[in-house]
């Protein structure tokens, strides 16, 4: 009897060690993703946040006590797309315990939105052809929450059921914000669903909420919008009437000052394009925010 219990109790503090086990250790260089793989792997996994919410995802170039930061790490999570142009350069200096997943290389791309009259040679296209801000889009997360779940399963299959139940409770929250976003649109009139930033990061939020796009910067934001450009920007607000542009939390040009004096639009809040404000750095709270900033410029004020 007593070797039974000697036996129970070993089996128990044996079964304690490992619902102890330390949780799957994953890198991120993007805060959105970092906040997927913490709503995705729970408390199985401990994320590491390598770019941090105030970082600039355009200029980012990992320091060697960055690199430092990942090692031990099994998973190094980027968002992909090519937004991180230095991807390749990482790959070599990670060593091969590290795996590296571009969260958004699956993803549905779309092309780079370019003002339609716009001469091409004149934007800094150096980001590639396609749109990496996957991360503006509800059913984009849906399928990232998705892609999370099968690479925390794949470096740690014995906690695969968690991170599945966590990608579907993920995607449902997902879900309701689209919801609550599209009732918010539908308080713009069809004709004023026009969305002028500074730099092109809006494309797949415009697609999922019907709206059109336009940027006056390209899409590495640091790039100077040229006169002419400018003038063809004031033109198409003139045209198109429209009632507001909206400057960025790391990018209020001039040159957006200069657009609102020259036509009289209203400048409205800064959006968040690039998912890295202090304050709001998660899918949630950056979708809330923009769409709040955008229906309180172009819906009628009755409707607000
Ligand atoms: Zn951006």
């Amino acid at each position: 009897m007593k070797t039974t219990l000697a036996v129970l109790a070993l089996l128990f503090s044996l079964g304690h060690a490992v619902l102890q086990a330390a949780p799957l250790k994953v890198a991120s260089l993007h805060p959105i993703v970092s906040d997927l793989a913490r709503q995705v792997g729970g408390a199985n996994v401990e994320v590491i946040d390598i770019l941090k919410p105030g970082g600039d995802i355009h200029h980012f170039e990992p320091a060697p006590k960055d690199i430092a930061a990942m090692r031990g790490s099994k998973l190094l999570l980027a968002s992909g797309k090519e937004l991180e142009t230095y991807l390749d350069k990482l790959r070599d200096s990670l060593g091969s315990g590290v795996k590296l997943v571009e969260v958004g290389e699956k993803i549905p791309s779309i092309p780079f939105v370019c003002h339609e009259e716009h001469d091409h040679a004149e934007h800094d296209h150096h980001h590639g052809e396609f749109d990496p801000h996957w991360w503006h889009s509800a059913e984009n997360m849906k399928r990232a929450a998705r892609i999370m779940s099968d690479v925390l399963s794949a470096a740690d299959p014995a906690n695969e059921a968690a991170y599945e139940a966590g990608a579907k409770a993920a995607s449902k929250r997902f879900d309701e914000l689209k919801k609550w976003a599209q009732k918010e649109v539908a308080k713009i009139d069809r004709k004023d669903r026009k969305l002028v930033t500074a730099h092109a990061a809006f494309g797949y939020f415009c697609k999922e909420f019907g709206f059109e796009s336009m940027s006056v910067l390209g899409i590495g934001r640091n790039d100077d919008a040229s006169s002419s450009h400018i003038a063809e920007t004031i033109e198409e607000i003139r045209e198109h009437g429209i009632k507001a542009i909206f400057p960025e939390d790391q990018a209020n040009p001039k040159v957006l000052a200069e657009i609102a004096r020259s036509t009289g639009v209203k400048i409205g809040d800064p959006l968040i394009a690039d998912g890295t404000a202090k304050n709001a750095h998660t899918f949630e709270t950056m979708l809330a925010h923009n769409v709040r900033a955008i229906v309180a410029a172009l819906a009628p004020a009755s409707a607000n």
